[in-house]
């Protein structure tokens, strides 16, 4: 979010037998990070020790720190990584500075040196120049609070192909531009994947505030993805971010998704207290099937809506789990 306005805004089972789709097998196992937060570098209230230690403490296995235009030294972050956690340089670029609540902010994560942002006065040009830049550094692209693109989305058919998107920022929760009242940002993900795009949908905490706890306050440990990898390594997460083998939760823990033949097959791990809802959403976000409970099963029919099929599990505690969409195509795929 707008800087000046310091409103910056498990161990899970799931199988992809389709390779296409961004399988992973059986081996392997989940990894929880988060791929946007802020340390005292940019406009975060703890250092980057501190925000670092937040995450490792609280059940993570990576963090993606992405100060504004700005990266701790490289040493930092290997200095920060061991067995069990994994430090990665990142950054959000300020791709646009006049636009108040829409300015266009983009993550690089995996940087390998400092990045300064092209700075455009317009959306589109924003968009390209950085999206550009960021992959020809080899870094995954993440498009932040996307609210941005209900101005211009002619934008996103002319962007990079493939990308990560927030579809839940936790910052911006309770304000409006949170996915509970007001869903834009899932707006601005059906906008993408209806332009033709490989967009993978992330859950972030896009962390301020690592000291008062409360409901208004952007703090840490709301939104997170989980990674699927083969061991905990830089270049192994990174990786498979960017081949979309991971899915976004702000709350549900997913035990199984898979995609046999041409049904996908969905189970949540059951929480006290808690009650689920999965989703099977087609092109533009239509409903295709919606099933109550903890298992669920969709079987392609070959409908003109199912030029991809995304789940999204909505749990009664108001959180929610995003998985990766499925375009038939790869699954027809041998
Ligand atoms: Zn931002
Ligand atoms: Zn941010």
């Amino acid at each position: 979010m707008p800087r000046a306005r310091a409103r910056e805004g498990l161990a899970a089972a799931i199988v992809l037998s389709c390779a296409a789709i961004g399988a992973s097998g059986a081996e392997g196992f989940w990894a929880k990070g988060n791929t946007h937060a802020h340390s005292t570098i940019s406009d975060g209230n703890a250092s980057p020790d501190a925000v670092i230690k937040w995450y490792k403490h609280h059940g993570y296995q990576f963090l993606v720190l992405t100060d504004h235009d700005k990266v701790a030294p490289m040493e930092f972050f290997d200095r920060h990584t061991d067995a069990s956690f994994v430090a990665i340089p990142g950054v959000e670029l300020s791709a646009t500075r006049a636009l108040g609540d829409f300015n266009v902010h983009i993550n690089a994560l995996g940087i390998t040196a400092p990045l300064e942002p092209i700075v455009k006065t317009e959306i589109l040009p924003a968009l390209t120049a950085n999206m550009e830049m960021v992959a020809r550094a080899g870094a995954v692209i993440q498009l932040n609070h996307p609210s941005f693109y209900l101005r211009d989305r002619t934008a996103l058919s002319k962007v990079s192909d493939t990308f990560l998107m927030e579809v839940y920022n936790h910052a911006t929760r309770g304000d409006r531009w949170s996915l509970i009242e007001n869903p834009l940002f899932e707006h601005a993900y059906e906008a993408a994947l209806t332009a033709g795009k490989r967009a993978y949908a992330v859950a972030s905490d896009d962390t301020h505030d690592y000291q008062t706890f409360g409901p208004k306050r952007l703090n840490p440990g709301g939104g997170w993805v989980m990674v699927r990898v083969a061991k905990l390594t830089r270049d192994e997460i990174l990786k498979n971010l960017a081949a979309g083998k991971f899915y976004a939760s702000s709350g549900p823990e997913i035990d199984e998704y898979t995609v046999e033949g041409k049904t996908i097959r969905v189970r949540v791990k059951p929480a006290d207290g808690v009650t689920y809802t999965i989703w099977f959403l087609g092109h533009g976000g239509m409903p295709l099937a919606k099933v109550a409970g903890t298992q669920a099963d969709y079987r392609l029919r070959g409908s003109s809506l199912e030029k991809y099929v995304r789940v999204r599990v909505h749990a009664s505690d108001d959180t929610m789990a995003w998985m990766q969409p499925v375009w038939p195509e790869d699954a027809a795929r041998p």
